[in-house]
C-alpha cells in the first residue's frame, strides 16, 4: 500500500514538473529532451561565473539556485551590503568628525538610517537582477530551486514556488558555498535582532547604543566599524592575541588596531567569550582570560557572533553519491577541482582555501576550462585579501612571520602614507606599504598594506605577483604622481635599495 502511494505521489510530481518547468526555469539555448553539459549548484560567485564562462565557452548549461537571487552570499549577505554599509558609514563619520578640519562647515548632519538601509538594498537589488540579466544575455538556464542528486548526473530540483523537476547533466559544478558557524557548543542562539550574525547585523533597524562583536576577524571588523561609526559604543572580544584574522601580516596587525582603538573601538584580546543571554532588554556576556582564569561581566544591546564561516552542503544528499568530505566538512578536490566522483567538480567556499568572492570566481572560470580543454589556472600564491575599514588593510602572498618561520631570507622594504605626497594633500596618512621580497633573488614574496584605497592598490602587487616581478622591476616602473600608488613604488624601492622620499 505504502510502495503504492508512494508511486502515485511520484506520478504527480513529474505531471506537475512538467508544468511548474516552463515558469520556473529561465530558458536559453537549452531543449528540455537533451542533458545539459554543466550543471552548477549555486549562483553565487562561484557558481554564477562558472555557469557565464561555461555558456561562453559553446555548454549547454544550467545554474540551479535556491535563495530568490542570484549572487549568493556575496551579493545579498555578505561583500556587497557590507561595502554598501561601510561607505555610507565612513561618509556619515567624516560629516561628523572630518570635515571641519577641510574647511568645509557642515552643521545638523543626522542619520537617516531607513534611507541608508535602502541605499544598501538597492545595491544589492541592482547587482543581484545584473547577474540575472548576464545569464539571459549569456543563454545560462536559470532554475530557481533547491537541487538534490539522485545520482552524479541526475539532480531532483524541488522548486522555488512548488512543485519539482529533474535535471539531467554529463558535468556537475557543486558552488553551494558557506554559512555562519554557530557559536561553539551552541550555548548562544542568534535571533537576528539582539543576537545577530553577520546578516543581521546589515539590517539592524536601529544603532544599537553598547554593541559587543564576538571575534575581530574581517567580518568582525569590518561591521564593528559600520556600527561604531553610526554611534554604537562598540568592543571587539577576540580570542587571539592580534586582530585581523588568519593571514594577516602581524605588524599590520597592531598598527590596525590602533588606528582602530582611536576611532573609538575597543578590544578585549586573548578573552575567550562563554556565554550570552537575554537578559531585561539586554545581552549579557560572561568571558575569561583564553588562558582560563578571570572571568567578566559584559553588557550589550546587539552582539554581533562572527566566529567564521562552515561549508555549506545542507539538502544536496550527498549521500546518494558517496561524494569525499574532509573532517571539516569542506568537500575534497584534487588541484583540477574534481571531486571523489568522476563527472563533479567543486568550488569556492565549500572547499579548501580562503572563503573569498574573488577566489570563488577565479575557480568558477579554471573548473569549467578543464572541463572544456583540460587545462585551467588559479595561482594559490596571489590571492588577495582586503579588510574594508578605513583605511583600509589588504594583503598578498607571504607575512613576515611566515617567512621567519619557515627559514626563508628576505628583504623588506617599507614606505609610511606620512612622506606620501596625495596622502598628505588628502590629509589621509595613517597606515604604510611593506613589500617582501626574497634576499637572494629579489622576487616579490608578499606585500601588506594599511592605508587609504589599500584594496586597489593592493592588485598592484597581485600582478607583481602573478609575474614573478621583483621589487626592483616594481621601482623602476614608473607611477604616475600624485598618486597613493607612488608609496608602493617607494616601498619597492626600500626592498631593494633606498625611497627617494622617506
Ligand atoms: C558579511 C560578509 C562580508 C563579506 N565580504 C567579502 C568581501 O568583501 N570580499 C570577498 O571576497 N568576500 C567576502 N565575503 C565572502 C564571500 O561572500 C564568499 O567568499 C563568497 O560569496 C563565496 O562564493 P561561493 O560562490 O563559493 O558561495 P556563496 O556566495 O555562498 O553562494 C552559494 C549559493 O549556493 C546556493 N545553494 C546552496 N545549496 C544549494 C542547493 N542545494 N541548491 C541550490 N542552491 C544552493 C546558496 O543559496 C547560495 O546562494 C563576505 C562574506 C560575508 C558573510
Amino acid at each position: 500500500m505504502l510502495h503504492l502511494q508512494k508511486i502515485n505521489s511520484s506520478r504527480r510530481v513529474s505531471r506537475a514538473t512538467f508544468r511548474v518547468s516552463q515558469s520556473h526555469i529561465c530558458r536559453g539555448f537549452a531543449t528540455a529532451s537533451d542533458p545539459y553539459e554543466v550543471v552548477v549548484i549555486g549562483g553565487g560567485p562561484g557558481g554564477y561565473v562558472a555557469a557565464i564562462k561555461a555558456a561562453q565557452l559553446g555548454l549547454k548549461t544550467a545554474c540551479i539556485e535556491k535563495r530568490g537571487a542570484l549572487g549568493g552570499t556575496c551579493l545579498n549577505v555578505g561583500c556587497i551590503p557590507s561595502k554598501a554599509m561601510l561607505n555610507n558609514s565612513h561618509m556619515f563619520h567624516q560629516a561628523q568628525h572630518d570635515m571641519e578640519r577641510r574647511g568645509i562647515d557642515v552643521s545638523g548632519v543626522s542619520l537617516n538610517l531607513p534611507t541608508m538601509l535602502k541605499a544598501k538594498d538597492d545595491a544589492v537589488n541592482g547587482l543581484t537582477k545584473g547577474v540575472e540579466f548576464l545569464f539571459k544575455q549569456n543563454k545560462v538556464d536559470y532554475i530557481k530551486g533547491a537541487a538534490s542528486f539522485v545520482s552524479p548526473t541526475q539532480i531532483s530540483v524541488a522548486l522555488n514556488d512548488g512543485g519539482e523537476t529533474q535535471v539531467e547533466t554529463k558535468n556537475v559544478i557543486i558552488a553551494t558555498g558557506s554559512e555562519v558557524t554557530p557559536f561553539p557548543g551552541g550555548s548562544i542562539e542568534i535571533d537576528e535582532e539582539q543576537i545577530v550574525s553577520s546578516t543581521g547585523a546589515l539590517s539592524l533597524q536601529k544603532v544599537p547604543e553598547k554593541m559587543v562583536v564576538i571575534g575581530g576577524g574581517v567580518i568582525g571588523l569590518e561591521l564593528g566599524s559600520v556600527w561604531s561609526r553610526l554611534g554604537a559604543e562598540v568592543t571587539v572580544v577576540e580570542f587571539l592575541s592580534g586582530i585581523g584574522g588568519a593571514g594577516i601580516d602581524e605588524e599590520i596587525a597592531k598598527q590596525f588596531q590602533r588606528t582602530l582603538t582611536k576611532q573609538g573601538l575597543k578590544f578585549k584580546l586573548n578573552t575567550k567569550v562563554l556565554s550570552a543571554e537575554k537578559q531585561d532588554g539586554k545581552v549579557v556576556l560572561k568571558t575569561e582570560a583564553a588562558k582560563g582564569g578571570k572571568e567578566e561581566t559584559l553588557d550589550a544591546d546587539v552582539v554581533l557572533v562572527s566566529v567564521g564561516r562552515r561549508p555549506y552542503v545542507t539538502g544536496l544528499n550527498l549521500e546518494a553519491i558517496g561524494l569525499e568530505m574532509d573532517n571539516k566538512g569542506r568537500i575534497v578536490i584534487d588541484d583540477q577541482f574534481n571531486t571523489s566522483v568522476k563527472n563533479i567538480k567543486c568550488i569556492g567556499d565549500v572547499t579548501f582555501g580562503p572563503m573569498l568572492a574573488h577566489k570563488a570566481e577565479e575557480e568558477g572560470i579554471a573548473a569549467v576550462e578543464y572541463i572544456k580543454s583540460g587545462h585551467g589556472h588559479v595561482n594559490y600564491h596571489a590571492i588577495p585579501a582586503v579588510v574594508y575599514t578605513h583605511p583600509e588593510v589588504a594583503w598578498v602572498g607571504k607575512t613576515e612571520q611566515e617567512l621567519k618561520a619557515s627559514g626563508v631570507q628576505y628583504n623588506i622594504g617599507k614606505f609610511n602614507f606620512t612622506a606620501n605626497s596625495r596622502a598628505k594633500t588628502n590629509l589621509d596618512t595613517d597606515g604604510f606599504v611593506k613589500i617582501i621580497s626574497e634576499k637572494e633573488t629579489d622576487r616579490i614574496l608578499g606585500v601588506h598594506i594599511m592605508g587609504p584605497n589599500a584594496g586597489e592598490m593592493i592588485s598592484e602587487g597581485v600582478l607583481a605577483m602573478e609575474y614573478g616581478a621583483s621589487a626592483e622591476d616594481v621601482a623602476r616602473t614608473c607611477h604616475a604622481h600624485p598618486t597613493l600608488s607612488e608609496a608602493f613604488k617607494e616601498a619597492a624601492m626600500a626592498a631593494y635599495s633606498r625611497p627617494i622620499h622617506q
